[in-house]
């Protein structure tokens, strides 16, 4: 197919189902024409990539020349940025086709996506249920086939835990492996890019496109990484999983866990057994204290990246003559900003102040440490290590928005990822009682990205 017939398609596709699944924010009006162009260089015998002419969604919380990026709140309404995020760069120079920019959880806080200032995305699997978050509209988007990839954001599992509970495949990658470059700030040392999509090996081929060395994020690696999408084709071509020691991680595998999310765990524990993996029980105690530490560190770090809201360079600005900068500051981050963003804001800067920095914040750090430390220590038992991706199939619209806490506790999976820094991937492991899709998650230490794509397209 041509790029246009793509890109045309999914386009359809869109137009007929997104009115009930909102998985865009924003359509590009442009993507037939940046499509077109594509085929008449191919016509026209230039060597492009193998993914060259391919459409693909985009988060949101990652800036777009041309196309508003709002990351999900009112107080970047209509914003356009004048420059491409790096991994939008990237996919562009490889000539893939933006379709447009998914919905989300207003600064990608949350887990349901009915924090966006936009309105909830539906679960194309069903549409009562939320479709995880906060990257929801990406993972909406892939499960129905509005787009065959997409990019997310994963602080604390928005890019797996959707994925998880609509079927789909999501990858966090080692943090520093893909650039943060003009994505929107959420919480700088836990925010990481990533790719969603139908199968392991087209998240590898979208993580060799974003990946690698960007001197316009300091935290970005200097390394030479591998070829993921090889190593998703070995895997594949392998179908075993020889040689390989894998650890199922005891404090994600018990209380907390949905009964029939539990079962298909096991079930998946018993095929990467079947594969020829060597399956071991492994502990990570300190995961215990994993989201106690992140609802810590997340919000101060929040905090002050949202400061830069000021409705003075950019975004929304509400004021009435006569007032102070002070005062027109506070009534547009009283209008612009959501419940759960005002709520995090206050709590991350009470956990900075003045007396209370050692306490709290200091505190989610040496636990953070301890994480790390007892990552460390498991993956020098194992290869990889197993986990349910999410503690449930995707719950009801209005379940958990009311109650914070228990929208944070169905972050147990994910967090203890963000908080060492290691890889991780959610991919589809059969259904529920329920008939959703349940997510089995692998993990992989630093650097190793490879691994996961390896045993991932071994195993789906
Ligand atoms: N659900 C988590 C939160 O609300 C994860 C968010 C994310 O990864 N962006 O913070």
């Amino acid at each position: 197919v041509s790029s246009v017939e793509a890109t045309q398609a999914h386009l359809d596709r869109i137009a007929a189902v997104d009115g009930e699944i909102h998985a865009f924010l924003h359509v590009n009006a442009g993507a037939l024409d940046e499509a077109r162009r594509i085929d008449e260089r191919r016509a026209a015998g230039e060597q492009l990539h193998e993914l060259a002419g391919a459409p693909v969604a985009i988060k949101d919380v990652l800036c777009t020349i041309g196309m508003p990026s709002t990351s999900g709140s009112r107080i970047l309404e209509g914003w356009v940025p004048p420059y491409d995020a790096t991994p939008v760069a990237r996919l562009k120079a490889a000539g893939l086709v933006a379709l447009g920019k998914t919905n989300m959880d207003e600064f990608a806080m949350g887990s349901s996506t009915e924090h966006s200032a936009y309105g909830p995305t539906r679960n194309p699997w069903d549409r009562e249920r939320i479709p995880g978050g906060s990257g929801g509209g990406s993972a909406a988007a892939v499960a129905a086939f509005e787009a065959p990839f997409a990019l997310g954001s994963d602080t604390g599992g928005s890019i797996r835990q959707p994925a998880a509970v609509t079927g789909s495949v999501g990858v966090k990658p080692t943090y520093g492996g893909v650039s943060r470059y003009g994505a929107i700030a959420l919480a700088s040392s836990l925010d990481q890019v990533g790719p969603v999509s139908r199968t392991v090996l087209d998240s590898a081929l979208i993580h060799d496109v974003i990946g690698g060395h960007d001197p316009h994020d300091s935290t970005s690696l200097q390394r030479e990484w591998p070829s993921f999408a090889a190593a998703a084709r070995e895997g594949a071509a392998a179908g075993s999983l020889q040689g390989l020691k894998v650890g199922v991680i005891r404090e994600l595998d018990s209380e907390g866990i949905a009964p029939d999310v539990h079962a298909r765990f096991q079930e998946a524990v018993r095929l990467i057994e079947g594969a020829g993996g060597e399956v071991v029980e492994v502990s990570v105690p300190s995961i215990e204290y994993a989201v106690a530490a992140y609802y810590l560190i997340l919000p101060a770090e929040a905090s002050s990246n949202l400061a830069r809201f000021d409705s003075v360079r950019f975004g929304l600005r509400v004021e009435r003559p006569g007032q102070t900068v002070e005062d027109v500051m506070a009534a547009s981050r009283e209008a612009g900003f959501g419940a759960e963003v005002k709520r995090r804001i206050i709590l991350g800067t009470y956990a900075l102040s003045a007396g209370y920095y050692d306490a709290y914040y200091g505190s989610a750090q040496q636990v953070r440490t301890l994480i790390q430390r007892d990552f460390d220590a498991a993956f020098a038992q194992v290869d990889l290590l197993v986990s349910p991706a999410a503690p449930t199939t995707a719950f009801r619209f209005g379940e958990k928005v009311g109650d914070p806490l228990a929208m944070y506790a169905n972050d147990i999976t994910t967090i203890p990822a963000n908080l060492a820094g290691i890889p991780g991937m959610a991919l589809p492991m059969g259904l529920g009682d329920d008939g959703l899709p349940v997510g089995l998650q692998l993990l992989a230490p630093l650097f190793e990205d490879a691994r996961l794509y390896r045993a991932g397209a071994t195993i789906e």
